[in-house]
């Protein structure tokens, strides 16, 4: 009686197993699918503006670019009133479109922004 118990006890946790092996996998493949499903077919990535002369990084190395993307530089700000203009690390170039900031090379668009994004101490 006990090894027909034991023998009953062992096959069903071995189903259970496979049942819950079975389950696992099938939501795995449905994630997937959906996350494949999500993706737009022909996904753009946008380009910085060629006709923006603070997106001409022509002149600047490849270590200070390698700065700008660290400190996620965008050129247009993502946040209301947080802007390159208006910046503590700014340097404003009068009568030009691009000034400068303290902690990279290169031009810097005065409503762009980053992760170091300062107030103005006044
Ligand atoms: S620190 Fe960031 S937000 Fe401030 S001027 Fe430089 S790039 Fe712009």
């Amino acid at each position: 009686m006990k090894e027909t118990k034991y023998v009953r006890r062992t096959f069903l946790q071995k189903y259970l197993k496979l049942v819950y092996l079975l389950a696992g996998s099938g939501t795995l493949l449905s994630l997937k699918s959906n996350a494949a499903k999500k993706q737009p077919a022909n996904k753009t990535v946008p380009q910085d503006d060629p006709k923006n002369p603070c997106d001409d990084l022509s002149k600047v190395s490849a270590d200070e670019i390698a700065k700008r993307k660290k400190l996620a530089y965008v050129n247009q700000s993502p946040v209301e009133d947080n802007q390159c203009g208006n910046c503590n690390l700014f340097i404003p170039a009068p009568d030009k479109p691009c000034g400068a900031c303290l902690l990279f090379k290169g031009p810097v668009s005065p409503a762009g922004h980053c992760a170091y994004w300062a107030p103005i101490n006044e």
